[in-house]
């Protein structure tokens, strides 16, 4: 160990008070670990107000839970700290990452679970005069060049940490891996009362929603209300210029093709949104006796998916090609927006472009008539979407829903149509509305934290 070293280490000893510990694992820049034992009354016990310790509640660990989560070793390299954790694992935290995610009551508040930082109040150089695992490896505190001074326990930085594990696990948190699904499905039914009434019936709905795109729920109350009492127990209904929620059966002069009696093709719902209204409830009041009214459904993304391996070209066309797709009328109803008219120039295929993964689809007969292209490129365009929606019929499911059971869709990614029907021969009442996606994930991940379930 260099004087300059053990000088920093004995001072910032003397600083750091009064606690009576012996530190192991015990490093200092540059880049050199102490193997030997020195006594150094650091603790993060020792550091903060009280202020900080009544914010942080830490639990006390079970031995288990103590021996995964604790740090063996901490070495200092130029740009990052190597962190080895007890079970063997171990990760880079690079320097400028640990000054931003300071734990302290002044880098961070506890409450709000918000950096109390601007990228100004620290330098992006600085970088540890030394550093120090605590006795029993629960904290390795850290003295900055700068003379700050930060604690980061053991279990946050093996969360956080950069690992392709830990990584993974936060991204599946994020999202859940989605399943797709052709002709081979058979839809998932859950019981209305029981995902309203339920946390863990609720859990499974959303995951199995997230997952699969669709849910049916069987036996919901037969009135109106009943797609706005389930959307407001998860999240916040979507409005849209036809309404919080709105009755789909058929009328004279009707203002969407929906309120009639003839076939819907393959679609998803209003993709002339910027942030399409991200799940549709819709809700069978009344279900047509006769022959038709029922619901094709098909999994966009695995259409997608399928068009990407099998026919690139199209594929590529179909992710490409910008398409104007919108909606212009005037109120036909109370509910509806006066006059509306909504634009989107989007592609039929939309992937995000970091992962590459479809992140949603857009159907509709609702396209305008202008196209933002190049003559040339039109003819191709077309015949790309005839493969598309020949593929999504191909590959579709057929499901009649009864009275009282509730069809929840993934409007990013299924697309859904309707066999027509003889409306003078009998009434079909459907009742619908949305929820938008940020509503329900975020509902999931508080189930889950609250729950205890980890998901792949
Ligand atoms: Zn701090």
């Amino acid at each position: 160990m260099s004087r300059r070293v053990l000088q920093g280490v004995l001072s910032s000893a003397r600083l750091w008070g009064k606690g009576r510990q012996n530190a192991v694992g015990l490093v200092a820049v540059p880049s050199q670990r102490l193997t030997s034992s020195l006594t150094a009354p650091l603790s993060c016990t020792f550091i903060t107000s009280h202020a900080w310790h009544n914010s942080h509640p830490t639990p006390a660990p079970s031995p288990t839970h103590h021996n995964a989560a604790g740090i063996r070793t901490a070495d200092a390299g130029k740009e990052m700290l190597e962190i080895t954790f007890a079970d063997g694992n171990s990760s880079f935290f690079p320097y400028c990452w640990l000054r931003d995610n300071c734990q302290c009551p002044q880098c961070f508040d506890s409450d709000a679970l918000c950096r109390k930082l601007t990228l100004e109040d620290w330098q992006h150089n600085d970088s540890p005069r030394s550093v120090q695992v605590e006795e029993g490896g629960r904290h390795v505190e850290v003295q900055w060049v700068s003379g700050h001074r930060s604690c980061y326990e053991a279990q946050w930085l093996q969360q956080h940490a950069f690992t392709p594990s830990a990584r993974d696990s936060q991204r599946s948190f994020l999202a859940i891996k989605k399943e797709l699904w052709s002709t081979e499905m058979k839809l998932p039914r859950m019981d209305y009362n029981g995902v309203m009434h339920g946390d863990k019936e609720l859990l499974d709905f959303l995951v199995t929603l997230e997952k699969k795109g669709v849910v049916v729920l069987t036996d919901a109350p037969r009135e109106p209300e009943a797609v706005l009492t389930i959307i407001n127990s998860i999240g916040y209904v979507k409005p849209t210029h036809y309404g919080t929620n709105y009755p789909i059966r058929s009328k004279a002069s009707a203002s969407s093709l929906a309120y009639t009696d003839q076939r819907l093709g393959m679609h998803n719902d209003l993709p002339y949104f910027q942030y399409v209204p991200g799940i549709i409830f819709l809700h069978c009041i009344t279900q047509f006796e006769g022959k038709g009214g029922e619901n094709d459904l098909a999994d966009g993304f695995h259409v997608a998916d399928y068009l990407k391996q099998f026919h690139p070209t199209e594929y590529r066309i179909l992710t490409d090609t910008p398409v104007y797709f919108w909606d212009k009328g005037v109120a036909q109803v109370k509910q509806e927006t006066t006059e509306y008219h909504k634009i989107v120039n989007i592609p039929i295929i939309v992937e995000d472009r970091l992962s590459g993964d479809v992140v949603r689809v857009n159907n509709s007969q609702l396209r305008n008539s202008y196209l933002d292209l190049p003559p040339e490129q039109v003819t191709p365009w077309y015949a790309a979407l005839r493969l598309f929606n020949q593929t999504v019929d191909q590959q579709s499911i057929r499901n009649k829903l009864n009275s009282g059971e509730m069809l929840v869709m993934d409007n990013t990614r299924l697309m859904h149509g309707r066999t027509g029907y003889d409306s003078a021969l009998g009434e079909r009442h459907m009742n619908q509305a949305y929820l938008d996606w940020d509503g329900a994930l975020s509902r999931r991940r508080v189930l889950q934290e609250k729950l205890g379930v980890t998901l792949e």
